[in-house]
């Protein structure tokens, strides 16, 4: 996610071309109006550079996308050129390894989930990764890099990411990008699902762990060492238990899944949701008790950053309502600043593969690695990063 920036010393047509290709990259899709709007470029330039990119086979006719615009003519939306070529996305959680296949136009192509124990070794999940990309990039696909994801609070981290770098690095021989993978969960939404129409987020995953992502003028922001958005790891009692982190009392110890599983007697999400729906005593308060740590952490974050928009993600969200109603109540109550009117707290909307569509996302934000298509034509982008 590190921010990057394109090659200097090109000329203005060059650089224009690389802002609509950056633009589609990242967007998927847009119409020639979105395009000036989002690059600042006149509708005559855009017209000119994006004949060109057509000409040249970098960007084409997006037919698959329907856009709702009443009555008359709806307008064509342009993309980057599949061309077969894919994105991988990867997701080592906890307890479950997570792949998912995307085109340069954002389609899903495939994907493939595989639940394990805690302690399964890291060669084993890694040989689950290898097994599933091998299944799902058959040729004539062609492979443009890796982004995955592992957990922000691990032993050993450094080297476990490290390992996967190597690993999938030295199997496929493409660029391997390695992220904390809530981290990565909350740039798929901001990107795809409930956040992407919120330029300031917080985002908040409440997994088996428990982190998050904070997006501040439509950036994801990630501080000095690469660490901002750790919600799990904030101190909430300095008397409290022992969390993984070393710590004492830290959000996690209170609200990660198994710790809320575990006070509220369910085996299972689905076996605490069904309680709630019984109107459980200990099912409510232990839902209600875990809404109210997660609201006053959020309330805290929303007052600093005066950031009104929250997403909810993880396991522990799908729980719904009840949880949420106890977020919102904490966040209103604590929060300062006008903010609160304007609160939207939303639940996830990707599922279980957001980790891994955001390793996906990931690379299509990378500017560093090179997504279009090889073009025949020499008149396009002589000078264009996207060649490889
Ligand atoms: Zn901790």
């Amino acid at each position: 996610m590190a921010k990057t920036t394109l090659r200097s010393q090109r000329s203005p047509r060059a650089q224009h071309e690389a802002q609509v290709l950056d633009l589609l990259r990242v967007q998927g899709s847009a119409s020639r109006a979105q395009i000036a709007a989002g690059t600042g470029l006149s509708r005559a330039t855009i017209s000119a550079i994006t004949a060109n990119l057509r000409r040249s086979g970098l960007i084409v006719r997006s037919d698959a996308v329907v856009e709702t615009s009443g009555v008359g003519r709806t307008p064509e939306r342009l993309t980057l050129n599949p061309g077969s070529r894919v994105i991988v996305g990867v997701e080592f959680s906890h307890t479950r390894v997570t792949v998912v296949v995307c085109d340069v136009t954002h389609r899903v192509l495939g994907s493939r989930v595989r639940e394990h124990n805690h302690d399964e070794p890291w060669e084993r999940r890694l040989a689950t990764a290898i097994g599933f990309i091998d299944a799902l990039v058959v040729t004539p696909l062609t492979l443009i890099a890796i982004g995955s994801g592992v957990p922000g609070a691990i032993s050993e981290r450094p080297r476990v990411v490290e390992r996967v770098e190597r690993c999938l690095g030295d199997r496929y021989r493409v660029p391997v990008r390695v992220e904390n993978n809530a981290r990565l969960a909350g740039l798929a939404e901001f990107s795809w699902g409930a956040g992407r129409d919120m330029p300031d987020l917080v985002y908040l995953r409440l997994s088996e762990g428990v982190g998050g992502l904070l997006i501040v003028d439509d950036e994801p922001r990630l501080g000095n060492t690469g660490s901002a958005g750790e919600f799990g790891h904030v101190c909430v009692d300095p008397n409290g238990p022992v969390c993984r982190c070393a710590n004492r009392g830290c959000l996690e110890a209170y609200v990660g899944l198994g710790a809320v599983l575990a006070r509220a007697g369910a085996a299972s999400v689905g076996d605490l949701t069904e309680a709630l729906d019984r109107a459980e005593p200990r099912a409510l308060a232990v839902t209600t008790d875990a809404g109210a740590r997660i609201g006053l952490v959020l309330a805290n974050t929303c007052s600093i950053l005066d950031i009104s928009s929250v997403v909810l993600g993880g396991a522990l969200a799908q729980v719904g309502d009840r949880l949420v109603r106890a977020v919102r109540q904490m966040v209103v109550r604590h929060a300062h600043g006008g903010g609160t009117e304007r609160l939207q707290i939303r639940t996830a909307e990707l599922g279980n593969l957001d980790g891994a569509l955001g390793g996906v996302a990931l690379v299509l934000r990378d500017r560093s690695i090179p997504v279009g298509r090889r073009s025949t034509s020499r008149s396009a982008h002589d000078e264009n990063v996207l060649t490889a």
